[in-house]
């Protein structure tokens, strides 16, 4: 089995240049100019960009969340991935207080067997080191879970104290897992939301009006502190502001080995869409959220400059028909999420891409090569050079989509993005070599895509 992609450009995190690619075996063989079309399946790529698969690095399928369960599974998300040119998604296993680790890495395997279309890989969220975690932690390494997240946030739920934080990034500076953090301070949030309820302030705007960006910001800045105490990496989740940016790049100046992630909606949406009548403010209800319009540009900026490595989507979808209206009466209960694994390598090109913000290269590295290397899935995923898999994406810069609940593929009633225009698609998408979606048809099936067994001292640590 060979597939050979002809004429294309090809690009990735470090160069752009014209080239064929050679797979076999759903392995990429060879990367060069002219290579012969003798006996190989042949797609053509004239006009076309040729990129290493999108990695998205933040994702919840599957995922049960205040009292319902996020509306795609492993399924239906990693389909809505494939259209968008997304080839391996990180999703996270949440421990429960008082169980091992080892029985959330069962649970979301089970989850994901005999569903998940493209390759998968899972962090572990630790809700509890008990007296066995420390030692579960370096167990879920050996097991390919090269990554953890701690809650900073959501009391009594997920949030843990700052002795497990500070012991849990500890154990990674032996065994080199990353530590990846939900920075806001939740308990100053917590006496924040009270007060606003008691005051009868229940619509969706309150959401964000009882988190500030302050709260995000102190977060980061105590969890760089810690993994500086600690001397170990670590990552902060889906960076909201220009005040969290700032604690970020003030790190990084100082040769922190600190690194962070933002989302779609954080670069495109503000807090004016939590006002929307009918409670369809609701829609846009995730955590941290959406922020004033002034924070849009400094977030650009920051994945320009590389103050933020990754763009993620951090995709929780529910509906908004039968879930979101679960919090009709109190926002504290509108299930926290959105969806986003379908439009990311979209919006990003759009608005990143075609208007300057971004070049060709760092566009593949902010979805890709940086998710891959951080993570442990480096050169193996997101890159396009012999020995790595054949997961590309024939990315048509000129293709008109516009998105919309109706069209797309996610599992889910409504689009955060409804009606925003984008030029430049993913035409033609290989996952190890397999085209899975080509011109709109998915062409996969539910349960080829992988389990992905991530190495520990990933890039991270580099
Ligand atoms: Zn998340």
């Amino acid at each position: 089995m060979s597939t050979l992609i002809q004429h294309g450009t090809v690009v990735t995190a470090a160069s752009t240049t014209a080239a064929d690619v050679l797979i076999e075996n759903g392995v990429i063989k060879e990367v060069r100019a002219g290579i012969p079309a003798d006996g190989h399946d042949v797609i053509d790529a004239k006009g076309m960009y040729v990129i290493p698969g999108g990695i998205d690095a933040h994702t919840h399928l599957d995922m049960p969340f205040g009292g319902t369960t996020s509306a795609d599974d492993f399924e239906t998300g990693t389909r809505a991935a494939a259209f968008g040119g997304t080839t391996s998604i990180v999703d996270f296993a949440i421990q429960a207080r008082g169980t091992r680790m080892r029985d959330a890495l069962d649970t979301w395997w089970k989850k994901a067997e005999n569903k998940a279309c493209v390759d998968y890989g899972l962090h572990m969220i630790v809700t509890d080191l008990g007296s066995s975690g420390l030692e579960d932690m370096d167990e879920m390494v050996d097991e390919g879970v090269a990554s953890f997240k701690l809650f900073m946030a959501y009391p009594n739920v997920l949030m843990v104290d700052d002795a497990t934080i500070f012991k849990a990034l500890s154990r990674t500076a032996k065994n080199g897992a990353l530590i990846c953090m939900h920075a806001e301070n939740g308990s100053v949030i917590d006496v924040i939301v009270a007060k606003a309820l008691a005051e009868g302030k229940t619509a969706p705007i309150y959401h964000a009006l009882t988190r500030p960006t302050r709260a995000e910001a102190e977060a980061v800045h105590r969890a760089i502190a810690m993994a500086e105490i600690a001397g170990t990496p670590v990552y902060i989740v889906h960076l909201s502001s220009e005040d969290a940016l700032n604690e970020v790049r003030e790190a990084r100046d100082r040769g922190v080995p600190a690194f962070a992630e933002t989302c779609p909606q954080y670069l495109l949406l503000s807090i004016e869409e939590l006002e929307r009548p009918n409670f369809e403010g609701a829609k846009y209800v995730f955590t941290p959220p959406l922020r004033t319009k002034e924070n849009l540009p400094k977030l650009w900026d920051g994945l320009k400059h590389d103050h933020l490595q990754v763009v993620s989507t951090d995709h929780c979808p529910f509906c908004f028909e039968d879930q979101k209206v679960l919090g009709k009466d109190d926002f504290t209960k509108i299930p926290n999420g959105g969806p986003g694994i379908e439009n990311r390598l979209q919006l990003i090109w759009h608005h990143g891409v075609n208007t300057g913000k971004v070049s060709l290269n760092r566009f593949v590295e902010i979805t890709s090569t940086a998710p891959a290397r951080i993570f442990g899935m480096y050169p193996r995923k997101g890159e396009i050079a012999p020995g790595s898999d054949a997961d590309i994406v024939i990315w048509d810069p000129n293709a008109l989509h516009t998105i919309s609940a109706k069209t797309h593929h996610m599992r889910v009633d409504y689009s955060m993005f409804e009606g925003f225009q984008v030029k430049g698609n993913a035409r033609t998408v290989l996952s190890h070599g397999e085209v899975i979606v080509d011109r709109g048809e998915f062409l996969g099936k539910a349960g080829r895509g992988r389990y992905l067994r991530r190495t520990a001292r990933g890039g991270a640590w580099k």
